[in-house]
């Protein structure tokens, strides 16, 4: 019988005062109960996570990469680089050589051409471009920064990997997939009462005078549809299935370049936010600091992470308008009305992982 995959996690909460009972420190003793250092010697190794933009402050603060790129020189690697697919607003936050003791690179190069076309074998998106350094590289730590993210639920390892290893093009198509809308112009009288019904202003009529709706935004009421006194909106409800499952499909491809033993996935659960590092602007954190997970089983580490993120944690006043918590799901479906386990439970299906693991908490 395979063995269940280990999940090591590392609290937020010290039991006591004390410096080495902190997170920091238990970020240490984790980083040691993973084979990483077995492995590296004489290697590349990529670290992927993101850096976020503009003015956002949520992201893996860095003496967490600081702890984790000298924990990786210790094994004696040829190399080891920070990696995300936009590193301009990387030096805001303090990923810097200087501050982190690694180069910070762009996942696509110099030039945003360092790609490679990869077929999925999947109908909806049969082609997509991958990051070549990462692909590339020997040894993957894929680090990412736990948050919820409108389109599909929440960001964790899964994401980390699948949009922060491909170029706009390949993002593009994958956003394609969120939403199904027709909207037919003959039928349209102008009344607006589509604009009014929408509690999240996610929809609007665009430049050129089209319905359009941001998907990120939109919570598949479909009340601009049954408001339409004309019926001129249409909209398939896909529940963003077809988007996760997207997303899973290309972290697999990223996955495949790799030796299984050389795959290390670090979720950090601190500054949990209702949007994606992404948005360029961070808000209250939804829930307290939980602390980090770390596995060589992709599916095992989100799905712990999500288990560990429960609404009855909800930090009073953290929900910022017009977000409100709908009745059912996990806090992050409740939140975006998009069940964050689908592109979990894909991966799974996909052979990448088991949701069956044993949580070993490092003290
Ligand atoms: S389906 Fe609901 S949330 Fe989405 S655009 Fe229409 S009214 Fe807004
Ligand atoms: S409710 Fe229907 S008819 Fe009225 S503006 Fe919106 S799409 Fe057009």
């Amino acid at each position: 019988m395979k063995k269940k995959p280990n999940v090591f996690f590392a609290s937020a909460i010290p039991e006591k005062l004390e410096r080495d009972m902190t997170l920091p420190s238990r970020f240490i003793r984790l980083l040691a109960r993973l084979p990483i250092i077995n492995v590296v010697r004489n290697k590349t190794v990529a670290i992927k996570m993101h850096v976020g933009g503009g003015i956002g402050y949520s992201t893996i603060h860095p003496l967490f990469v600081k702890i984790l790129v000298d924990h990786v020189r210790s094994g004696k690697p040829r190399r080891v680089f920070i990696t995300d697919a936009d590193i301009s607003g990387a030096k805001e936050r303090g990923y810097a050589k200087q501050t982190v003791g690694a180069d910070v690179v762009s996942t696509l190069g110099k030039n945003g051409r360092a790609v490679l076309k990869k077929s999925t074998g999947w109908k909806h998106v049969p082609t997509v471009l991958l990051s070549k350094p990462v692909t590339e590289a020997d040894v993957l730590i894929n680090f990412a920064h736990v948050k919820g993210h409108g389109a599909c639920g929440f960001g964790g390892a899964c994401k980390n990997l699948a949009m922060g290893c491909v170029p706009n093009k390949t993002r593009a198509k994958l956003h394609s997939l969120e939403g199904d809308l027709k909207w037919n112009k003959e039928k349209c009288i102008r009344c607006n009462k589509c604009l009014r019904e929408c509690a999240m202003k996610a929809n609007k009529f665009n430049k050129s005078g089209a319905y359009e709706i941001f998907w990120h935004n939109c919570k598949m009421c479909m009340h601009c549809m049954l408001a339409c006194p004309t019926g001129a909106i249409k909209i398939q409800n896909r529940n963003f299935y077809l988007f996760q499952e997207g997303l899973a499909r290309v972290a697999k491809l990223v996955l495949d370049s790799f030796e299984p033993d050389n795959m290390f996935h670090i979720n950090v659960l601190t500054n949990i936010t209702i949007f994606c590092d992404c948005w360029g602007f961070t808000t209250p954190t939804l829930v307290p600091d939980i602390g980090v997970f770390g596995s060589q089983d992709i599916v095992a580490v989100d799905h712990a992470s999500l288990m560990a993120i429960k609404t009855e944690n909800l930090i009073r006043g953290s929900l910022t308008p017009p977000y409100v918590l709908e009745k059912r799901g996990h806090l992050f479906e409740r939140i975006h009305h998009k069940n964050p386990f689908v592109q979990v439970n894909a991966l799974r299906r996909l052979g990448a992982g088991s949701t069956d693991y044993t949580v070993i908490e490092v003290k």
